[in-house]
């Protein structure tokens, strides 16, 4: 028999929450970025295979995409330079539409008196700042981590241990809430429950790999399950 949402979330205190994706309906936008500062660079790349990078760091993703193309990586110094270029094509095509029902899973999670703590492989600086103007009062001032506050990004578990830390919870006492196999699996190797919210093209299937605990189809069906619901 499945689980309600109230054993579900019992002893629950902190979610560790990604932002592309679940937050923020942007992949659409990053994703023809990446392509566009990769052609550049004679490499390359299908559109939706950046939903499989998803959540790893610009530097990383780079990197990879090098050792492909050409059978080696590229300097930090490089990678930040070409990290530059593809944020600034996001900023030129793209912008940052508040995903429907993230609003209802933010507050659904804050009256069950769960604290919210922001866990991007993102370093962007604005689309940070409009968290506050988006979903305000969501997360407090220093309940966030990016890119440039851990060594290693998803899908290495670094990220959420780091998120733990600053809630100061432990993993069972915490969820993650991901959009991304990679970073499913990050929440997984840090021993926290993880929910997956397909909100992107990437099939079920991927999520189910990666062990995710539960798998919702959509941002809303998440959101009215965290407000009332059983799950199937
Ligand atoms: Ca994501």
């Amino acid at each position: 028999m499945d689980k309600t949402v109230d054993e579900i979330l019992e002893g629950k205190r902190v979610a560790l929450i990604d932002m592309d994706g679940v937050l923020y309906d942007s992949m659409k936008y990053h994703t023809l970025a990446w392509q566009r500062m990769m052609a550049e660079q004679g490499v390359e790349c299908d559109r939706d295979e950046f939903y499989l990078y998803e959540g790893m760091t610009g530097l990383a993703t780079i990197d990879l995409l090098f050792r492909r193309a050409f059978g080696h990586g590229v300097t930090p110094e490089r990678a930040k330079e070409l990290y530059a270029v593809k944020s600034r094509y996001f900023k030129e095509i793209g912008w940052n539409e508040p995903m429907p029902g993230a609003d209802r899973m933010l507050r659904a999670l804050e009256a069950r008196g769960i604290r919210r703590v922001l866990v991007t492989g993102s370093s962007q600086t604005t689309l940070l700042d409009n968290i506050n103007r988006d979903y305000p009062g969501a997360f407090l001032p220093g309940d966030r981590v990016t890119a440039a506050d851990v060594v290693h990004g998803k899908p290495d578990p670094e990220p959420y241990l780091k998120g733990l830390e600053i809630a100061g919870v432990s993993p069972e006492e915490a969820v993650v809430i991901e959009n991304a196999p990679l970073g499913v699996r990050a929440g997984k190797a840090a021993g926290v429950f993880t929910f997956a919210v397909t909100t992107g093209p990437i099939p079920r299937e991927e999520f189910v790999r990666e062990n995710a605990d539960i798998i919702f189809p959509s941002m809303p069906e998440f959101a009215d399950f965290l407000e009332r619901g059983t799950h199937n």
